[in-house]
């Protein structure tokens, strides 16, 4: 809420007439909708890197004005670009498509809650290396917006006391961790993070392999290059043969 003083008009004018009026009715009518949730993360002391999730800071509805506003900033990009998105039918919409896909399809991993997992007890008391992949991954790297599309693994060395969650939660959550601007070596680590989170297990192992647009399609123009990243927790850490285990396996299912 935005408070203004009006200073009197004309000298003469006695000094009550100068009166604090809310600035608008709605108190912040006309301030963007990423300035008032950026306010709330700054009050809240908290991180909104490109990779950062910050749904919790969105209210219902809002995800709607911050499209429009995305899609008008988008739109003096093209304009900059000296694009005549007024008479080419290819752009005029171009602006609302890409706001579009970024709120609602590519980032969203960034402004949606974590999805459901229901986490099931091991009553089975499994105990013995998991393996699922490879999921297919996408997203966008930070530093240029371009594509990433990848493969990943994940190992999981349960014990007694372990959660363990459905074969396709493993592919929701890596999206929603992979639907922001990332960069696949804190990707990894963010997945790596949630799944222990989730399932505690005795060891976890992550590993992705992806090309990266950003290499292919600009800069070096090297198409084959691809990045590989690993991440190896606990037992996978810990114990040499049950990571020459994990990584076998995956050389085996590559083959
Ligand atoms: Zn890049």
């Amino acid at each position: 809420m935005t408070l203004r003083a009006v200073p009197p008009k004309s000298p003469d004018q006695p000094a009550e007439a100068a009166e604090v009026v809310l600035a608008n009715a709605a108190g912040d009518a006309g301030v963007p909708m990423s300035v008032k949730i950026r306010e709330r993360l700054l009050a809240a002391r908290r991180r909104f890197h490109a990779n950062d999730n910050i749904a919790e800071f969105v209210r219902e509805g809002e995800i709607a004005a911050l499209q429009d506003e995305v899609a008008g900033k988008l739109l003096g990009v093209l304009q900059s670009l000296v694009i005549d998105t007024d008479n080419d039918h290819n752009t005029r919409e171009t602006a609302r498509r890409v706001a579009k896909m970024y709120l609602q399809e590519v980032f969203k991993g960034r402004y949606e809650p974590a999805p459901s997992v229901t986490e099931f007890p091991n009553v089975e008391r499994l105990n013995e290396l998991m393996i699922v992949g490879p999921i297919t991954v996408r997203s966008a790297c930070s530093h240029h917006l371009c594509p990433i599309i990848g493969r990943l693994w994940i190992g999981v060395m349960p014990n007694e006391h372990s959660n363990l969650i459905g074969l396709s939660k493993y592919v929701r959550l890596a999206d929603w961790i992979m639907s922001r601007p990332q960069i696949q070596e804190e990707a990894v680590t963010q997945i790596a993070d949630l799944l222990q989170e989730r399932m505690s297990p005795d060891g976890l192992a992550i590993v992705m392999e992806a090309d990266h647009f950003c290499m292919a399609w600009r800069g070096v123009k090297d198409i084959d290059s691809k990045m590989v990243n690993s991440v190896m927790r606990g037992s996978f850490l810990k114990d040499p043969n049950l990571r020459r285990e994990f990584l076998a396996l995956l050389q085996k299912k590559n083959a």
